[in-house]
């Protein structure tokens, strides 16, 4: 981390070394849907809005843009309805939406003659592409941020931050921080061509050694875990492919019409309102529309691939139920897994040619990127507005898509709020710089509520 005591500004808000007029209103730190979103967001405002335009760059470290390609796996459907886009909640007239990019592609009518509300993820991921590459923003690729750090004006005050990459330096009065997840993985796994997390599945599939065994470990009963099973039991045909969880089966994705409207708009603000206690309590009650839950289709497939096998006597697919990995040790063919069933008592070591980790993923900490600014984990206290508390003396301020289901609701790392997320911050950011700008006493404190205009609510709470 840069030593953040070099870092003082002028009276004007610039600091030292930081070229006049290079402030911008906001910096994203990612750009995966949730700052592409956005960024879509902030073109329609600029747009509409030619004498209060916002300035805005966002940095992304990978090449290009892509949308968790390594799980992109032939057939994989997306486990929210097309219409929670990028834009159509917010703004069901953007010609950013999943159908206009379908009447672009020309596949609109045989779209809706296929009629289903999940396209694959192969299709959302183009529509994103094609989102990504038509939108008119400063989109950095290649570039990862290393650092956010508060620069001082000669009160103390830091109303700026600098952030960090290996080009070098970049200063605004807000950051959107859309990093994503990151990968949660078990103690007992050390990663490696054999052993690997799901989320980069198909790139670790073409690094790992030919098979020998003929035999893969898959560890978790999520959505995930379901698709690798399927994935590795399709396309290794000789291999056993073993399903290991500490549930007794898989168990299905609640996507019934009343518990989905824990999604809803206007539900992230009653959530973010409510006692922490009655938040947690829905919380939990409501994991399985998303976590550790598989699609009952998938479901149903791999039963019935099962029992097929059942009946033929040739078994290649094996559910292990309350059952969990103990440890998993290289050897010069491949890695050896030892699995204890719980119910049984037993423990058995199998001889793989890899182990898959579909083991789900966890907000990082923000400490790397923000050093003392950063919250501690899991974030607990974030306004309705997505902002992070800071200190008095820092009036600048970060924002952050994802990393707030404590305090947010389930949406919190999900597609199904983009939209509207996108515009809440966006409007936080124009009216705390014209705020700013116009010198209000009070300046530009609040308790970061949403004014009626800023929710875009869109049912019959409204
Ligand atoms: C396989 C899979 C399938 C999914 N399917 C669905 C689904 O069907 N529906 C749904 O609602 N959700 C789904 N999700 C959840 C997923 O989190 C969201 O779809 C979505 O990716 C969230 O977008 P995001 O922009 O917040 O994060 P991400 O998509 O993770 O994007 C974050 C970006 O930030 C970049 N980045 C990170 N750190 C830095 C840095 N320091 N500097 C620069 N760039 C950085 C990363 O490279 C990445 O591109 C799925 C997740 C996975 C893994």
């Amino acid at each position: 981390m840069t030593d953040r005591s070099s870092l003082v500004a002028d009276d004007a808000g610039r600091s030292e070394g930081s070229p006049q007029g290079d402030v911008f209103d906001l910096v994203g730190i990612g750009f995966g849907p949730s700052n592409l979103a956005l960024a879509i967001a902030l073109e329609e405002h600029n747009t509409d809005n030619p004498g209060s335009t916002i300035r805005a760059r966002f940095f992304e470290r990978q090449e290009a843009f892509a949308w968790h390609p390594g799980m992109l796996l032939e057939g994989a459907t997306m486990q929210i309805a097309f219409p929670k886009d990028l834009v159509t909640f917010r703004n069901p007239t953007s010609s950013y939406s999943f159908f206009s990019y379908l009447h672009d592609r020309g596949r609109l009518v045989d779209f809706v003659n296929h009629q289903t509300f999940f396209p694959t993820r192969h299709e959302f991921q183009d529509y994103l592409q094609w989102a990504a590459s038509r939108v008119d923003a400063d989109v950095r690729y290649g570039t990862q941020v290393d650092a956010v750090e508060a620069v001082r004006d000669h009160n103390g005050v830091a109303d700026l931050f600098a952030i960090r990459t290996a080009d070098g330096v970049v200063y605004a009065r807000s950051v959107v921080v859309g990093v994503g997840l990151r990968a949660r993985v078990p103690h007992w796994a050390t990663e490696s061509a054999r052993c690997f997390h799901n989320h980069r599945f198909l790139f670790h599939l073409e690094d790992m050694p030919e098979p020998v065994h003929q035999r893969f470990v898959v560890v978790g009963a999520g959505q995930s875990a379901a698709e690798v099973v399927d994935y590795l039991h399709t396309h290794y045909p000789q291999a056993e492919v073993h399903s290991v969880f500490n549930r007794f089966g898989y168990s299905p994705a609640d996507d019934s019409p009343y518990a989905n409207r824990i999604f809803d708009p206007e539900v992230v603000g009653q959530l973010h309102g409510a006692p922490l206690a009655e938040r947690e309590r829905l919380l939990a009650l409501h994991r399985s529309t998303n976590y550790s839950v598989v699609a009952p289709e998938l479901i149903e497939a791999l039963y019935a691939t099962e029992y097929r096998e059942r009946v033929s006597g040739r078994r290649r697919l094996f559910m292990r139920r309350a059952s969990e990995v103990l440890s998993a040790t290289e050897t010069a063919e491949g890695i050896d897994v030892e699995i204890r069933d719980n119910l049984a008592g037993d423990t058995e070591t199998l001889a793989c040619d890899a182990v898959v980790l579909a083991t789900g993923f966890e907000p990082a900490s923000l400490r790397p990127l923000f050093g003392d600014l950063a919250p501690g984990s899991p974030i607990l206290s974030v306004a309705r507005d997505y902002r992070l508390p800071t200190p008095e003396d820092v009036t600048a301020d970060i924002y952050l898509q994802g990393g707030t289901e404590k305090t947010h609701g389930l949406t919190a790392s999900l597609l199904s709020n983009a939209a509207i997320r996108a515009g809440e911050i966006l409007s936080s950011i124009v009216e705390r710089r014209d705020l700013r700008l116009s010198g209000a006493p009070g300046g530009i404190d609040g308790l970061g509520r949403l004014t009626d205009h800023h929710t875009y609510a869109t049912s019959e709470a409204r």
